[in-house]
């Protein structure tokens, strides 16, 4: 699984670098959460899921 940020809709809310901080983290000086990890590991990929369900603007782009 891969997964990316979608900046036009992205509202920089940080929910994604609260639910998974292993994978998101909140860049405060872009004021705009990344993406920190190139592929996920099978154990985060739950948490990855429900970070894109949560993200309200729909940004969480997930490729598996
Ligand atoms: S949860 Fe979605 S809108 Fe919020 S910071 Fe993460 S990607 Fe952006």
């Amino acid at each position: 699984m891969k997964v990316k940020i979608d900046y036009d809709l992205c509202m920089g809310d940080r929910n994604c670098a609260k639910v998974c901080p292993q994978v998101f983290q909140y860049d405060e000086d872009q004021l705009e959460s990344k993406v920190i990890m190139e592929e996920i590991p099978a154990h985060l990929q739950d948490k990855v899921r429900q970070a894109a369900e949560e993200c309200v603007p729909g940004a969480i782009v997930i490729e598996d």
